[in-house]
């Protein structure tokens, strides 16, 4: 789950990160009164997206009157902001952060995330922060720095300090720097995040160190354990399909490519999209429909599938174990009755009740197009695809 770097930064003050003084506006005229209201002739309007790249689009607008802020956040809100992790459609902009600004002498990078080879949180630090991060790991990963966090003590006296001359900090700033990083690790284990960002995390010349951006997002599968992050949700920012999807208690994850897959099994819908890139296509989502899947609920799974204007063909594939053939039968059916199903529909079945489920759709008439196993599934489904794009 992710938060808007407002939410970041006031989980960063609570546990002791500075951040600078900040205000929240969801209209020009509530921008331009926070302007007043931080008496900083210099101050940041901001956009609140779930995504970085901000600065680059547009979103990042520095303003030294109480005008420009009214004019600045003007033209971000009520707009969709598109940056390189929007996709092209963007993502409107409903509330601006109005934010004291910092005279910045140099702009570093922190940022922690989970070690899946080692299983613990791993700090990196870079001298080279701001808006180009993405360059510096791509062609000068010698640039970023890391520590190992021990998920239980978090993160060491001398790896702080060891991370913090590393990156170059000045000797003034060398202790401010430490204690940053140092609670930074903490809150990350203390919230079960799996990303704390700071970019940039930035030196003043009175030697000050401040988190001027904040990202953070927690691992879904330990919400239950803080209902006060829970409460940061905002749902308009999140895929609505996969929205859906979880209400109805279906696991899918939209993806970039133009194939729908609904499968059963989170391995077997893996080896799926697998199978699509191999065969030179590319999924539009993960679905996994589970083991217990009723009707109703494969019915829906394939709504949320065609909702999608990227799919231009559809790939089922079912291994009946506990999950039953004619129970998807019965609901790919019932889904062909309540929408159109306009794009071509690939379907390899296998397993408990097939022969059950072959009769069901045969003799329901929808046009399908049957496979003897997944690869064969995968490329015929790659081709028609390719047929409904021409
Ligand atoms: P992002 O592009 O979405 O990551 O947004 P950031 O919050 O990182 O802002 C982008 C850039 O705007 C930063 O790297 C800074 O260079 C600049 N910026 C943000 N806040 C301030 C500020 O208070 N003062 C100055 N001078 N620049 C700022
Ligand atoms: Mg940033």
């Amino acid at each position: 789950m992710k938060i808007h770097e407002y939410q970041a930064k006031q989980l960063f003050r609570a546990a002791g990160i500075p951040v600078p003084e900040h205000r929240i506006a969801t209209s020009a005229a509530d921008a331009a009164a926070a302007y007043d209201e931080l008496g900083s002739s210099l101050s940041v309007v901001k956009a609140q997206i779930h995504a970085g790249g901000r600065g680059k689009a547009g979103g990042v607008k520095l303003v030294r009157s109480t005008d420009e802020a009214r004019e600045a956040a003007e033209s971000i809100l009520g707009k969709a902001l598109v940056t390189h992790q929007t996709g092209p459609e963007g993502q409107v902009v409903k509330t601006v952060l109005v934010e004291a600004g910092s005279e910045i002498a140099h702009e570093y990078y922190a940022g922690l995330t989970v070690d899946r080879s080692t299983g613990c949180p791993v700090l990196m630090v870079s001298r080279e922060g701001g808006v180009d991060i993405e360059t510096v790991a791509e062609e000068t990963p010698e640039k970023i720095l890391t520590e190992q966090v021990d998920p239980v003590a978090g993160l060491r006296k001398y790896q702080a300090r060891r991370l913090a001359y590393a990156a170059g900090f000045p000797g003034p700033c060398i202790k401010p720097a430490c204690d940053v990083l140092t609670k930074l690790a903490r809150l990350f284990i203390d919230t079960d995040a799996s990303l704390a960002e700071v970019n940039p995390l930035i030196h003043t010349n009175d030697g000050a160190v401040i988190a001027l951006d904040g990202k953070m997002t927690f691992d879904a599968n330990a919400l239950g354990r803080h209902p006060d992050i829970v409460e940061l949700r905002d749902e308009d920012e999140e895929d609505a399909r996969e929205l859906d999807a979880a209400e109805a208690g279906l696991a899918y994850i939209a993806l970039d490519g133009n194939i729908g897959c609904m499968v059963n099994g989170a391995g077997l819908a893996m080896g799926t999209m697998d199978t699509i890139k191999l065969a030179g296509g590319s999924p539009a989502n993960f679905l996994d429909v589970g083991g217990g899947a009723t009707a109703e609920q494969v019915t829906k799974a394939f709504k949320i599938i065609l909702s999608d204007p990227k799919v231009e063909a559809i790939l089922v594939n079912i291994f009946g174990g506990i999950m039953k053939c004619d129970v998807i039968a019965e609901g790919i059916i019932a889904a062909a009755t309540d929408v159109k199903i306009n794009v071509p529909l690939v379907v390899r079945l296998e397993g408990t009740n097939v022969e059950r489920g072959r009769e069901l759709l045969e003799s329901s008439g929808i046009d399908l197009i049957t496979a003897n196993d997944l690869a064969d599934a995968a490329s015929k489904a790659v081709e028609a695809a390719k047929v409904t794009h021409a």
